[in-house]
């Protein structure tokens, strides 16, 4: 059951997007550095076979952050349009942690949240990634407490209303003291936040692997599966973070590796992106760049196995 109407941006256009022969019918994008400006991230995107993209909007290892001026905002809008590409997704900083025990961190943490939301809503971005942080110090119901607040401090007062703006709760690796392990963690901050902010999820492949979930065998995948549907629900995730994982399952590690190369191999990413209750999704790599050409193998790696390469 849909819980939060499916929201599109109105500057894209899956359907335009999958007539170009070249274009995938499948939303599939790689995070990609912003070098040059958002507006040069959207081309990168478009010439290395991607429809959609994620990015930082800021340095991710800075607390000061660089403001979106008018101009770099309507050239990113303007760049989207002509080339049809989205969702524009925004992952958040490292260093927020929205349920930090030090009151100091936690209040700089909502600073910079409430600045992550400022830039992606001056840039139209339909949705920011955000790892529900460490509760460290305290119990997971106080952690999870705390996240849901933080949150809506941060959001407060905002112009979200009228965009398709939304706020996606990522599940982590499962380390100790990491919110958001599994997927009911996840679903139980969505479900504090639906009534004060526009929230929905990302799943991790990679994070669902080494946090414990069978994504590879069958039975496992079937029943992976079934756990997103009574937990999270299909609908409400938004974006797939597709990784390969270089650890083992459940080895709560999280070290991402190229799709096809790493413990969870080719079939996972062929299934999830052929099932039809993810077809509203975003399928976006995070994997490693070793060396120059791996953003544009990857995204082609994950188009091939969505069935949308054009014979040569
Ligand atoms: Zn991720
Ligand atoms: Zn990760």
């Amino acid at each position: 059951m849909s819980k939060s109407p499916r929201v599109r941006s109105n500057t894209y256009s899956p359907s335009v997007a999958a007539t170009s022969k070249t274009r995938s019918s499948r939303l599939i994008g790689v995070h990609l550095s912003t070098t040059g400006g958002v507006a040069n991230a959207i081309r990168r995107a478009s010439a290395i076979g991607a429809n959609t993209l994620q990015i930082f909007s800021s340095s991710p290892r800075m607390w000061r952050a660089s403001k979106i001026t008018a101009d770099q905002a309507s050239a990113t809008r303007a760049a989207r349009e002509e080339l049809a590409i989205g969702p524009l997704v925004i992952h958040t900083s490292y260093l927020v942690n929205l349920c930090s025990q030090s009151e100091e961190i936690r209040e700089k943490s909502v600073q910079a949240f409430r600045g992550e939301i400022e830039r992606a809503l001056a840039l139209g971005a339909e949705y920011l990634v955000v790892h529900p942080g460490s509760y460290r110090g305290m119990t997971r119901q106080q952690g999870l407490g705390l996240a849901a607040k933080s949150i809506q401090q941060a959001i407060a007062g905002l112009p979200w209303q009228q965009t398709p703006f939304h706020i996606l709760i990522e599940n982590t690796a499962g380390a100790e003291f990491s919110l958001g392990g599994s997927f009911e963690q996840v679903a139980e901050l969505i479900e504090h936040l639906r009534p004060h902010a526009p929230v929905a999820a990302c799943l991790d492949t990679c994070h669902t692997h080494v946090s414990g979930y069978d994504i590879v065998s069958d039975a496992g995948w079937a029943d992976t599966m079934a756990q997103i549907e009574k937990t999270v629900g299909f609908d409400t995730v938004r974006v797939w973070h597709c990784n390969d994982a270089k650890a083992d399952r459940g080895s709560k590690l999280d070290r991402h590796e190229h799709i096809g190369e790493g413990k969870i191999g080719l079939d996972p990413f062929r299934r999830l992106l052929h099932e039809p209750k993810f077809s509203h999704a975003a399928f976006i790599a995070e994997t490693p760049v070793d060396a120059s050409g791996d953003e544009e193998r990857n995204v082609l790696t994950l188009r091939g196995l969505a069935g949308s390469l054009v014979p040569l």
